[in-house]
């Protein structure tokens, strides 16, 4: 019953994410507009509005000119796949303080699949975006650090001073070195969130992950030509992706490490 209820919850959000990320790229006011299609700018009814059911009946078509609907109902199964996951998989024991955690951390994904999306089409990390998440990143450290793992206040700090340093201090080293050229400043803004969240530990483990990840899509391009060492690849969704992961499964992985490749 659960299951299902976060899963609608998702789709919804799911479509909130395709509107948001419209706007933003639109400049438009994404509180007082009402939806409309991209093509045709026909406002559209609450009915052309149900996440995946109205794309369906309409045939990913709409409704007034039938031109192809850009909103992408990948979008919200995916933010409701995000959604169950973190549902099932949740790292912790269900206080009434990890669940304040647990929906702070569903508008983290909301916002992190928002960024993750704009990123991969027009490679940048729009301020729109990034700046709410650091803000949220706040609210999460200080319910995750003192709240739910009940750490003291100088073990707190370690973990978001740490976890910033890693991320954000990293980048903004290679951004210095490379003026500008390997990583933007968005990627530097994200770690804030990043290391407020993860802490130190997740943090490295999210930075191996993104540098993994971004290799295994990037090789078979590298391989067969298609991508130069100049072709422009957008680095923030390996590093939301390796975010998502390390938060909801860094104690699995590090056992798995130990007992696998160190045999012990
Ligand atoms: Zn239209």
């Amino acid at each position: 019953m659960n299951i299902i209820a976060i899963g609608i919850l998702g789709l919804c959000f799911g479509s909130f994410v395709n509107a948001l990320v419209w706007r933003i790229k639109h400049k438009r006011d994404f509180v007082r507009e009402r939806s409309e299609c991209t093509h045709c700018h026909h406002v559209l009814a609450w009915y052309d509005l149900l996440p995946i059911v109205s794309w369906m009946l309409l045939r990913g078509k709409c409704r007034y000119c039938h031109k192809a609907i850009e909103d992408s109902p990948f979008i919200e199964v995916l933010v409701a796949g995000l959604f169950i996951i973190s549902y099932i998989t949740w790292p912790y024991l269900w206080t009434g303080v990890s669940m304040v955690l647990f929906g702070l951390w569903l508008i983290s994904l909301v916002l992190l699949t928002a960024l993750a999306v704009y990123d991969a089409r027009w490679y940048i990390l729009p301020d729109k975006l990034v700046w709410p998440l650091v803000v949220l990143g706040i609210f999460i450290a200080g319910t995750r650090w003192i709240g739910v793992e009940n750490l003291t206040i100088d073990k707190a700090l370690l973990q978001i001073v740490g976890g910033i340093t890693i991320i954000s201090g990293l980048y903004y080293g290679l951004y210095v070195l490379s003026k500008g050229t390997w990583v933007g400043f968005g990627d530097i803004k994200l770690g804030l969130f990043i290391g407020l969240t993860l802490g130190w530990q997740q943090s490295l483990l999210a930075l191996f992950l993104a540098n993994f990840i971004g290799l295994i899509v990037v090789l078979p391009g590298m391989l067969s030509k298609k991508l130069t060492p100049k072709s422009k690849v957008p680095f923030g969704p390996f590093l939301i992706v390796a975010c998502i992961l390390a938060f909801l499964y860094s104690k699995p992985m590090i056992d798995w490490y130990i007992k696998t490749l160190l045999g012990l």
